[in-house]
Formats: C-alpha cells, structure tokens, sequence
C-alpha cells in the first residue's frame, strides 16, 4: 500500500498561506475522491517521484504541455544555455522570430504571430482582437469546451439549444455573459440557430476544433466546416483554441489535419516545452489590429522570454523529427486497447476517445460526442478507477473530462506495466 504521509502534512502547510493548498483548482484531487492532492518531488522521462518517494508513470503531462516527457535533454540543456545569458530584457530577441517562424510554417493560417504567457491570454486576446476588427461584441461557444479563466470565456449555458449564457464563476458580471451564447459541440443547426438570432451581433465562433476538455472528442464530418460557413456568411470570425491541440497529433494545428483553416488561432502548452507561453496568430489584415500596429491593446512584460522561447524552440525540433507522431500512436493504440479488453473482460461497459498520443476513457455505454455525453460518464467509477491506477503507480489526469497524454519519453515497458496496471485496476473495480 502506497502510503502519501509526506503530501499530507505537506498539503496541511500549504493550505495555510495558498488559497487550497493549491496553485490552480485542477490539481486538487476532490474530482477523483481524494481529500488530499499529490505533492511531487521531481520528475525524470515519462516518471515522476511523489514526496513519499513513489514512483508514478505520467500520463497526465502537467495537463499537456510534456509531451516530450520531463527534463528531457534538449529542453533542459537550452533552458540552461539560455539562462546563462539573462532571462529576460523587455526588449526583442532573435530567438523569438525562430519561434515564429516554426509556427508560422506549420499552422499556416497564423501568417502574423504574437506570444503572450498562457494560453488564458492567448484566448482572451483573440477575442479581444475579434471584437475590435468587426466592431461587434457577442461571442458564441460551445458548451463544455474549456478556453482559460478569462471573463468572456467562463461562461456556460443557460438552457436550451442555443442560450445566452450566465456566469460560470462568482466576479463575472451579468452583463459580460450575456454576450457570450453557448451552444453545444457537433450540433451545426443550434449554431444556425444562434447565427439566426444573433449573427448580426456576433464577433467570433469559438471552439477548440478538437475538444480536449471535456474528454477527447473529435469533431463529426463537416462540423468545421459548417463552423466556418456559417460563421462567416454572418460576418463573425472563426477562432479556434489550439492550445492542446496544437502538434499535440502531428506537426501542426489539427487545422491542417482536418483541412479548415479558422481567421484566429489561439496556442499554448507544448509550444513552451513547459514553460509558461501562449501565442495567437491569423491573417495578417486581422493581425495588424493589434498594438503598435493597430488600435487593439495587447501587451506582456514576460511576453517572449527568453526561456520559454528557447524551451519552445527545442521542443518543436524534437518533435519535428520523423517518427515521433506514429510512435505516439501506437502506444495510445496499444492502451486504447487494453482498456476496452479490460472493461469487456469484466462487465464494465467503457469508450475511449482516442486521437494518437491523446485519450479519455468514459465509463458509459453510450459513444461521446459531446458535452452532455461526457457528463454522462460515471464519475463514481472513473474516481474509484483513478485511485486504483494510482496504487499500481500510474498517474493519470484526476478528472473524467480530461485526457491521458502519452509522451515520446513513454517506453514499450512503461505501456505494457500501465497495461498490466490497467488490468489490475479494472479486476478491483469488477462488481
Ligand atoms: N484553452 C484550452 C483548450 C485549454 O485546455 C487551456 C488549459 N487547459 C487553456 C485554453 C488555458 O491555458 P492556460 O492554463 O495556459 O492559461
């Protein structure tokens, strides 16, 4: 029996002067019924070492951005080069049109790119730029899908197919959520139905073109393209929010993948090779909006540091190398597999959404494809499912709505022990 003795006092400390004990609420482990969130020590490859001295196997990838694993070689070793010389000036670097550049010849449509620290900010200043460059303020979203902690966004759905929204958090004003309306995912008619009502008001369409938030869920045949036609006949732009998404499936924004390209894109997570980074990017007429060029104000003291810029640069050359994204593929196979022989084996009915590296498992027995399905899922099972992974020294995103990241830096070993794990995990839940 694992024993979290050390986290314990740990978390008790830390409740004392962080508001939680937690820096950001999804890391408390409340989601998957534990009293107390796991403090780590330090992280090597696809492992990581709690304060106890366990050993877990990682899939939950610090919520994405590790998809090389920790510490790994080329990341570390220009961080400490870049370091060396000076974390940050407030001045332009070299660097940081590198950094452009590889964004700009993998997601196309980012003709003009802008970094920023998060992607909460990289989202909140696409919808900034999209309210000035129409002159129109109401966004849609889509219901379930996350986009950072900004006003606009942290809003849900009233009732109804298409419904203005109402706060999702105390501190958003009323009158900021009704300009947001939400309508659900891979439903192209409420989105016709919101565009009937509103279009004329409407500034963007947001959607992550991949959901990663609720779960992993693909968009249908032509969703995307609805998005974009019927988005753009009333005048709105199309953001898509690629900060899990982007080279989370292959080189690139899943943009390209599924041949759409939106006006604005939001990134984030992988591109800083964990580091904190957010950038936007899209055409250049819509681009050119924003400070100094434009009257759109967007600004950031951290904004292309050095460091971030350097990790980022050495994370997407790793990625770029051939092999990595079929390699990712074939380890989520391989666990997309076992999880729906081990939910067979015992009786328990389950999906897995899977996009290469990327999965969720529901317990359910009905496909998911959207928010509303997701919730379905039982949480009771997924938390008692969590905890037992975790016995057996594996890690995973603490939330039925979050997805399992594999990472280059997972072995043929590691899949098969989490296999086995898996196995194991599935036998304890059995009824
Ligand atoms: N957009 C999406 C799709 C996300 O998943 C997240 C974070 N999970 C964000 C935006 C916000 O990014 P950050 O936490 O870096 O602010």
């Amino acid at each position: 029996m694992r024993t979290h003795h050390r986290s314990e006092t740990l978390y008790k400390e830390a409740l004392d002067t962080i508001v939680g004990g937690v820096n950001s609420p999804s890391r408390s482990l409340s989601a998957v019924g534990m009293d107390t969130p796991i403090f780590m020590k330090k992280a090597q490859g696809p492992y990581f070492w709690d304060e106890d001295g366990n050993r877990y196997i990682d899939y939950l990838a610090a919520f994405g951005p590790m998809i090389l694993g920790h510490a790994h070689p080329s990341v570390t070793a220009a961080i400490i080069e870049t370091a060396q010389g000076g974390v940050l000036y407030g001045t332009p670097t070299k660097k940081e049109i590198r950094l452009a550049r590889m964004l700009r010849e993998a997601i196309p449509s980012c003709e003009q790119i802008r970094f920023v620290n998060s992607g909460t900010e990289a989202v909140m200043s696409t919808i900034r730029l999209a309210r000035a460059y129409t002159g129109r303020d109401k966004i849609i979203k889509f219901t379930g899908c996350y986009h950072g902690h900004s006003d606009p966004v942290l809003v849900a759905a009233g009732s109804g197919p298409a419904t203005l929204g109402t706060p999702d958090s105390a501190g958003i004003p009323e009158s900021l959520a009704r300009e947001v309306i939400t309508v659900p995912f891979n439903d192209p008619d409420a989105l016709n139905e919101a565009l009937e009502q509103w279009g004329d008001q409407v500034a963007a369409v947001l959607t992550e073109p991949l959901v990663g938030n609720f779960g992993i869920v693909e968009p249908e045949e032509g969703f995307l393209q609805s998005v974009n036609e019927q988005a753009h006949a009333a005048g709105a732009l199309v953001i898509y929010d690629e900060v899990i998404t982007g080279f989370r499936f292959h080189y690139g924004g899943v943009q390209t993948l599924y041949g759409v390209e939106p006006d604005l894109t939001a990134l984030g997570k992988v591109i800083g090779g964990g580091l904190p980074i957010g950038a936007y990017g899209g055409k250049k007429e819509i681009m050119e909006k924003v400070a100094p060029t434009g009257p759109t104000y967007q600004a950031g003291t951290m904004a292309g540091n050095p460091l971030s810029i350097s990790a980022g640069i050495a994370c997407l050359e790793t990625l770029s190398l051939p092999g990595t994204y079929e390699s990712l593929d074939r380890k989520g196979q391989a666990l997309e597999e076992a999880l729906l022989e081990a939910g067979a084996s015992v009786g328990i009915p389950v999906q897995v959404n899977r996009k290469t590296g990327a999965l969720t498992l529901y317990f359910t027995d009905r496909p998911v494809t959207d928010y509303e399905g997701a919730q379905a899922a039982d949480s009771d099972t997924f938390g008692r499912f969590f905890r037992a992974m975790l016995e057996e020294g594996v890690y995973l995103a603490p939330s039925k709505y979050e997805a399992w990241f594999i990472t280059t830096a997972h072995t043929d070993e590691d899949i098969q022990y989490t296999v086995r794990a898996i196995k194991n995990s599935f036998q304890k839940l059995a009824p």
